[in-house]
């Protein structure tokens, strides 16, 4: 029998001190030269008790998903009949979310679904991994917030050792965000070559609405 949720947290709460924090764990990340921070004045915050239940999300129930009123058209660069892929402005090169048109959540995905979502995130990695400015195209399913599937792609900058591995979100956060023009430019480059391996149809992002190029 796998291990209870409330089995896990007591084996997780036991490893606490006093004030209820895990040592910072030296050994691993923490101490790895990609990790952000200094160690000096680092620490945990204090392990908070357990939920009641697992949290509803956005969308939780289809009828208020936002797919219900008709997807937010912000951001988009590509989409063809099941799929968009939305650009997001950060301090990374470029930052892609692929999202479905229908609801479904990544664990409930239709096999048919399933094959062209497997092949988008290879056609995705590519166009990305193609930016000058890229040196790889990082992938981050959480779900957390949404119920309705969305995964993000970040273009980890090229050559920047430091930024390698899951901290670069860390750093994504507190980077100056790209220009406007380089967004604009970095996302078109991705859109054409989707549009070129894959098919589909590529968007100029617009207030009112993404317009086909
Ligand atoms: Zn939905």
């Amino acid at each position: 029998m796998p291990e209870s949720a409330q089995d896990y947290y007591d084996r997780i709460l036991a490893a606490t001190d006093a004030d209820g924090r895990l040592p910072l764990a030296v050994e691993a990340m923490p101490g790895w030269d990609i990790f952000p921070y200094e160690l000096d004045s680092l620490r945990l915050k204090p392990l908070q008790p357990l939920l009641e239940r697992e949290p509803d999300r956005q969308g939780e129930d289809p009828a208020s998903c936002r797919c219900a009123q008709g997807q937010p058209s912000e951001g988009v660069i590509w989409s063809d009949e099941h799929w968009r892929v939305s650009a997001e402005r950060s301090g990374l090169p470029i930052t892609a979310v692929l999202v479905s048109r229908e609801h479904h959540d990544l664990a409930d995905l239709p096999a048919e679904l399933a094959g062209e979502f497997g092949r988008l995130l290879v056609v995705i990695a590519a166009a990305i991994e193609a930016l000058p400015s890229v040196g790889r195209a990082h992938l981050g399913r959480y779900g957390d917030g949404g119920a309705h599937l969305h995964v993000f792609l970040f273009g980890r900058p090229a050559r920047a050792g430091q930024f390698r591995g899951s901290p670069l979100l860390d750093w994504e956060e507190n980077l100056p965000k790209i220009p406007v023009t380089v967004a604009a430019e970095n996302a078109s480059f991705v859109a054409d070559r989707i549009v070129a391996t894959y098919g589909g149809r590529a968007h100029t992002p617009a207030a009112g609405g993404p317009e086909d190029r």
